[in-house]
């Protein structure tokens, strides 16, 4: 998101009286009773296409329905299909018609925009959200203004575009429907990948699918699948995972649960699988700076994350906003081409990120002009842009490239094909406002409620994202009659513990930031903290500040401080060595020096030096982990839920060892980045150059313990083939829980360098007390495949024949601490 997006705004009060009055006045809309549908005027268009054209006609198959509307469109048409603008630009109360609020929609902009420079897409912009369209003095940014917005949107176009072609709505919807200030909302990813449990990526994408088909916005800017490998990268919390295969299931599932077809539609909405490719990888963690990218780390560690979602059908991809090797992502054929399309098999939309056509020209200055930057893209294989600065620019340059020919018309047709599939599958040619303009195209009424649900599966992943990371003395579960004395800055705000993107770009209100925050009479329903505790434990108090929390110390059985970060997005997230900051330390030492057990629950949105909090009685990691975090963190403090999360992502050291000579995974100080589980090994030996995490990857404690035993593995297996593996997992405690176990493979000799284990695949078994599983993991011997050749290997990965090794490790915090392991053969 450029800064142009988040610039200062008039203030929302103004606009919403500006907006109301413009509509009711200048324009006469009347608003229908009930669903405040406007009636609509029609343009008039003498070419207008007669509603019986034949690709309105839904019993004809997708593709004839696409050929006889493309051959009907002219030019300007069919290039506007492949722009998208932000939906504020249709609602700006001015004659501008730029992006200036979410009022109600200017029939005025909508003409200008939709119908005569043939706008095709819209999207939500992330900071704006709809006013009140009740009428009623609502607060607005209800599930009922989204869709309200739709319909009067979608209605025009369909009614007033000459071939009657709906819009497509794109909206970022990455952690549930994020927008309307009462849905929901699951915890970010990188907790949903802490549940290592792609079932619940899969609800959460139902959960969400279902809020946005209710309201129309159809089109998902979701899942991220870029890896999180360095925790300076403020996106870290977008991610699911550190390495590949966890992150290509929980996104593959994900994309499922968002897509799934009903019996109307092949696709319910669309996901995006985002932000094409290695788009975290910037040199210095720094979002959007540039990225260098060796072609075979490229190739045998980076996209098959992607390729999970891509294998899942995902209906769209979004282009990385960043460099790499010099090249923007976004100009890149060889990336968008060569192998989105022809090694990874990559049939849909491919759509630029925010701005990034026109940032060819504005940012990187690989192209002279807009024209310029417009053919890079498209012949790079961009389908659609997201926001050129205006449309009339769009369709100017666009035309210009194809009268010049820089761009083909055969590949106009051939992006055009594309989007119009997408609408297609979408089902959007068939609402019923196509046939009678009278009627909403979704039924606004329903979807407050329909926004509003899911709350059981997020809490569910709420409580299978907690990652119980320290437990002395066995200290947890509390009992529920003790006296918690809860504190700390995230005891009670919803905003910490949602994040960014949620109601607004840079999170709820009170994020503290300058620009993008929601307001302040939308605070998302919720438990915190605070509230989940109190509701479990009526001897709990609340300290709101140290000076109480102190004065309690005499009475208190155990303090419950929650501390960690604040909501951010992209950008202003970077940090160069994140950890809780020194007033939140100073507590955490203060509450400490008490003697009293203290529970340290970390909100954040990755990991975060510690501090004092290293040696607390209890450290439990709560992610920025949903709207009903508070109960998941009360659930697993008194008990009675086990934790169960393990770290997608390694929580870096933050001391560094004294006399940590010649050891090279001695921890070292915060700040030394990046660090992951399968970084190669070197001949180092420094203090620290090896993986010297705090916690690894895979780390995280029960309640309850466990045992794995019995491990085997199909002896030989051919490199196209699928290994099977099998063990026992034993509940040695006396409680049921639920154990995840990874299952790594180590290369004992290999032509090219790789990493100590790599992970193929994992369990997730729930095993009564002193009872014990059978568990069998599969996974294709491909991924063990590796760019092979020298340093130049820039093919697609290919699996080595010979000797590998299955390891299951000790739930610990060495790193590579094998507990057991299984020789086996590939051929
Ligand atoms: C982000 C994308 C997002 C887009 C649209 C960009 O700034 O990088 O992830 O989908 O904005 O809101």
């Amino acid at each position: 998101m450029s800064i142009l997006r988040s610039g200062s705004r008039p203030t929302r009060t103004r606009k919403v009286l500006f907006a109301l009055t413009a509509v009711v006045t200048a324009v006469g809309l009347v608003t229908a009773v009930g669903v405040g549908l406007p009636a609509l005027a029609s343009s008039g268009s003498a070419e207008k296409a007669s509603t019986s054209a034949p690709w309105l006609n839904a019993s004809k198959p997708i593709s004839a329905r696409v050929n006889s509307l493309l051959q009907a469109m002219t030019l300007e048409e069919k290039v506007g299909q492949m722009d998208q603008q932000l939906v504020t630009t249709l609602t700006d109360p001015g004659a501008a018609c730029g992006d200036n609020g979410f009022n109600m929609p200017n029939p005025a902009c909508m003409q200008k925009i939709l119908v005569q420079q043939h706008v095709g897409s819209v999207s939500a912009g992330g900071t704006n959200n709809p006013i009140d369209t009740t009428g009623a003095g609502g607060v607005g940014n209800t599930g009922y203004d989204w869709a309200n917005e739709y319909n009067m949107i979608q209605q025009y176009t369909i009614k007033n575009s000459r071939l009657h072609v709906p819009l497509i709505f794109g909206v970022d919807a990455v952690h549930g429907f994020g927008h309307p200030w009462q849905a929901p909302l699951f915890p970010q990813s990188i907790g949903m990948g802490a549940t290592w449990d792609p079932s619940a990526a899969q609800a959460g994408g139902m959960v969400t699918a279902d809020a946005l088909r209710a309201t129309g916005w159809v089109w998902d800017f979701a899942p991220v699948q870029d890896l999180a490998r360095d925790n300076r990268w403020g996106r870290t919390y977008e991610t699911w995972a550190e390495e590949p295969v966890l992150s290509a299931a929980m996104g593959a599932a994900n994309v499922k649960g968002l897509q799934a077809s009903s019996k109307d539609n092949p696709l319910r909405v669309t996901a995006t699988v985002k932000h094409f490719a290695g788009y975290s990888q910037s040199i210095n963690g720094h979002d959007r700076n540039e990225v260098l990218l060796p072609l075979n780390y490229l190739q045998s560690m980076i996209l098959p994350s992607y390729a999970g979602g891509i294998g899942a059908g995902v209906g769209t991809v979004m282009a990385s906003s960043g460099s790499i090797n010099g090249v923007p992502a976004t100009a890149s054929h060889y990336l968008l081409t060569d192998i989105l399309r022809n090694q990874m098999g990559f049939k849909g939309v491919v759509i630029s990120d925010y701005q990034d056509v026109p940032a060819l020209q504005t940012a990187y200055h690989v192209a002279p002009d807009l024209a310029g930057a417009i053919a890079k893209a498209v012949n790079a294989g961009v389908d659609m842009s997201l926001e050129v600065f205006a449309p009339d620019q769009w369709q100017t340059a666009i035309l210009q490239d194809v009268a010049s020919r820089k761009i083909s018309k055969a590949r106009i047709d051939e992006a055009v094909r594309r989007i119009l599939t997408l609408k297609f599958q979408l089902g959007l040619f068939d609402q019923p406002c196509v046939r009678d303009p009278s009627k909403a195209c979704v039924a606004a009424t329903a979807a407050n409620a329909v926004v509003t649900a899911g709350r059981d599966q997020t809490l569910k992943a709420a409580q299978e994202s907690i990652t119980l990371l320290r437990n002395q003395n066995d200290t947890l579960p509390l009992s529920a009659t003790s006296k918690v004395v809860v504190t700390g800055p995230s005891a009670d705000s919803m905003t910490n513990q949602l994040g960014g993107w949620s109601v607004s770009w840079q999170g709820v209100f009170g994020a503290g930031h300058s620009c993008c925050v929601g307001p302040a009479n939308q605070i998302p329903p919720g438990t915190t903290v605070l509230k989940g505790i109190q509701a479990a434990d009526t001897n709990a108090v609340f300290a709101p500040d140290q000076a109480t929390a102190l004065a309690d110390a005499g009475t208190a059985d155990a303090y419950v401080v929650a501390v960690g970060e604040k909501a951010y997005a992209e950008g202003l997230g970077d940090n160069p060595a994140p950890a809780l900051p020194p007033d939140q330390q100073a507590l955490i030492s203060a509450l400490e020096g008490t003697g009293k057990p203290v529970i340290v629950v970390v909100i954040a949105g990755r990991p975060v030096g510690l501090g004092p909090a290293e040696n607390a009685s209890g450290v439990l990691m709560a992610y920025q982990g949903s709207t009903e975090a508070g109960q998941a963190v009360a659930d697993v403090i008194f008990g009675k839920v086990d934790p169960s999360g393990k770290l997608s992502v390694s929580w870096p050291s933050d001391a560094p060892t004294v006399g940590g000579d010649f050891n090279g995974g001695a921890p070292s100080p915060l700040g030394d980045q990046p660090k992951f589980f399968d970084q190669l090994p070197g001949t180092g030996s420094g203090q620290g150059h090896a993986y010297n995490p705090l916690y690894p990857f895979g780390y995280g404690l029960s309640y309850t313990t466990f045992q794995t035993s019995g491990l085997s593995v199909t002896p030989n297996v051919a490199r196209r083939g699928t290994a099977t593996v099998t063990f026992t997992v034993a509940n040695t405690g006396s409680r049921a829980g639920t154990d995840i176990v990874p299952v790594y493979v180590a290369q004992p000799v290999s032509s090219v360098v790789v990493p100590p284990q790599r992970l193929v695949g994992f369990a997730r078994v729930t095993v009564g007390a002193a009872e014990s599983k059978i568990v069998h993991v599969s996974f294709p011997a491909s991924a063990l495949g590796e760019s092979q050749g020298d340093i130049n290997a820039a093919a697609a990965p290919t699996v080595e024949a010979g000797g590998y090794v299955v390891q299951l490790d000790k739930n610990d915090t060495t790193p590579y601490d094998v507990a057991q392991s299984a020789p086996f053969t590939i051929s």
